[in-house]
């Protein structure tokens, strides 16, 4: 299986993070990175799994996204309704969330212009805005 670049980057990242390279956490790269940017939830992720005839629990797979966002190998994304959906992407980015289809679609940081903020409390500074756009059918 030849590796894409998405994949061959989050697999460098993962050896230049603290965690350790396991199978499962390789396994579980090559899945999530396989089809570039992408967006899914832990169970989406497991079904590709089993689809592979590999073997790994639902909650291995829980542990090993959330590990993978703590070291920004991966980012999650909260949308309302109460899965949370990872994404591939980690550059800042904003998305429309389809509530129909449960689907994520990206928007450029550049195409959504926030014209007015309140003021940033004494002490704080912003970090990042991230949008996202909700649409039904
Ligand atoms: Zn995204």
């Amino acid at each position: 299986m030849t590796l894409n670049n998405h994949t061959k980057k989050a697999l460098e990242s993962l050896k230049s993070s603290p965690l350790k390279t396991t199978k499962q956490r390789v396994d579980i790269i090559k899945i999530l990175f396989s089809d570039g940017n992408n967006h899914f939830t832990a169970e989406n992720v497991h079904n590709k799994i089993e689809n592979l005839g590999l073997n790994i629990s639902l909650a291995t797979v829980y542990n090993c996204l959330n590990q993978l966002t703590e070291n920004n190998i991966i980012k999650s994304v909260k949308t309302s309704c109460n899965k949370i959906y990872f994404d591939t992407n980690t550059t800042s980015h904003h998305h429309f969330f389809c509530k129909n289809s449960s689907t994520l679609i990206d928007i450029e940081s550049k195409n959504i212009k926030i014209s007015k903020l309140p003021k940033i409390p004494n002490g704080k500074k912003l970090d990042s805005i991230e949008i996202v756009v909700n649409l039904t059918e």
